[in-house]
């Protein structure tokens, strides 16, 4: 409980702290900087959903709009209990800023309910849904704004967001909609590849740190939080490059092995468990010691506010690869500075699924299917040269790599706001 007060306390305003730095160092025109520090809208929800004994719970859900210059509105959504509104502020403009860097035409949003879904059956996950999708109702569109999965949501979630959302809509509009929604199963219209997007889109980046940097990854050693869709992915990708998991954690809890952890047979242990606590030929560890396990790289993979003044300093590692948004507060983004540690920032090294849902929003307006290798080889593109643009601006304006990405969306977004200039 603790852990959750102390979010809530301060991950907008970390939010703003980052875009202030980049901003006064990049000079960010005033007016512009007005705007890009709000968000365009914020929908709150309240809707009742019978449970399975008959009763009626009612639940909260959020959509913010951050900004939509650049494109419709693009974001996951998520079901936690710690979901509040400033989290879902700081994660819809993370998404605008994770967009412009990579140059694909979406702006920014981030939704959820405060729930704990774990303790829901499926058919009451299904209803809290759709009936979710219901109150939202036109504030979501395949041209307005977009949901996608994120924190404990997935493909079979957005499919019924999709039924939902098309069963609402007029039928001779139907099979022209089915993009309202992405990260969806491939059959109802997915696109290959997004399922591993995002950890992809980690392992990608930090094989490109690892090459500019003159480090083999093989026989490398790594340690992740967060064994859900994008820390899985992420340690299965990198176990290819011979690199060895030591350590994970997760909600049940975290495990070590130094010899190496096998994230494959992991995967499995988890789908039989639910968790990674337990899992045979590892010891359990606490907390605090998965932070301070010598490893080469450090995956977060969970959720907000992880590497703090409390957790920065007990790191031993040479980089981080920031799966998760926002894993790094401001305070421990300088002391990993001063102790010489490399970050992958989140909106750069996360941005693999919003870029392969891009892809799949585009298959589906133009009625195509793409091979796998198509959309592997898309996404290494796209994530690669925004990569690239990160680390040129790093060098130019001689700051750290979370300023430099957000320099380079900042000025993405200051271009198009000259251009088109403010109604009326
Ligand atoms: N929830 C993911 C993120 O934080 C993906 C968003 C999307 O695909 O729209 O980037």
């Amino acid at each position: 409980m603790k852990k959750i007060e102390k979010r809530e306390l301060n991950v907008y305003s970390n939010v703003i702290r980052q875009f202030n730095k980049a901003a006064d160092l990049m000079k960010l025109d005033s007016d512009i900087r007005k705007i890009l520090a709000k968000t365009n809208n914020e929908i709150v929800v309240n809707f009742p959903v019978k449970m399975d004994d008959g009763r009626i719970e009612m639940f909260t859900g959020y959509r913010v709009q951050h900004n939509n210059a650049l494109g419709p509105y693009k974001g996951g959504l998520r079901y936690h209990p710690a979901v509040y509104i400033d989290e879902v502020r700081a994660l819809a403009t993370w998404m605008t800023w994770k967009s412009a860097i990579m140059n694909i035409p979406f702006g920014g949003a981030k939704g959820g309910i405060q729930f704990d879904p774990t303790k829901c059956s499926f058919n009451e996950l299904q209803r809290i849904t759709r009936r979710f999708t219901f109150a939202l109702g036109n504030n979501i569109g395949p041209e307005y704004d977009i949901p996608a999965p994120d924190v404990n949501t997935n493909a079979q979630i957005m499919a019924w967001i999709l039924d939902t959302y098309l069963s609402t809509q007029p039928p001779h509009e139907r099979q022209r909609c089915s993009h309202v929604v992405t990260g969806k199963p491939i059959e109802a219209g997915g696109s290959l590849g997004r399922d591993k997007a995002t950890g992809q889109g980690v392992v990608f980046t930090t094989e490109q740190w690892a090459k500019d940097k003159g480090f083999d990854l093989n026989g490398a050693t790594y340690t992740v939080q967060g064994f859900g869709n994008v820390g899985s992915w992420a340690a299965h990708l990198l176990k290819q490059h011979g690199a060895q998991l030591i350590a994970v954690e997760d909600v049940t809890g975290a495990i070590a092995n130094l010899k190496g952890i096998d994230p494959d047979e992991l995967i499995k242990y988890v789908e039989k468990t639910g968790g990674v606590k337990g899992f045979p030929g590892s010891k359990q560890i606490d907390h605090m010691t998965l932070f301070k396990t010598k490893a080469d790289i450090f995956i977060p993979a969970a959720l907000e506010n992880q590497i703090t003044v409390e957790t920065a300093p007990l790191l031993d590692v040479k980089v981080i690869a920031e799966g998760a948004n926002g894993p790094t507060d401001p305070d421990g983004d300088e002391i990993l500075q001063k102790r010489g540690i490399d970050v992958i920032p989140d909106i750069l090294c996360n941005a693999g699924g919003v870029i392969v849902s891009y892809f799949e929003w585009l298959q589906n307006k133009r009625s195509e299917f793409w091979e796998l290798n198509e959309v592997d080889k898309k996404l290494y593109r796209l994530i690669i040269n925004g990569y690239e643009r990160v680390c040129d601006t790093a060098k130019k304006f001689k700051c750290d790599w979370r300023t430099a990405a957000y320099i380079v969306a900042l000025k993405r977004l200051e271009h198009v706001y000259k251009e088109r200039g403010i109604f009326p």
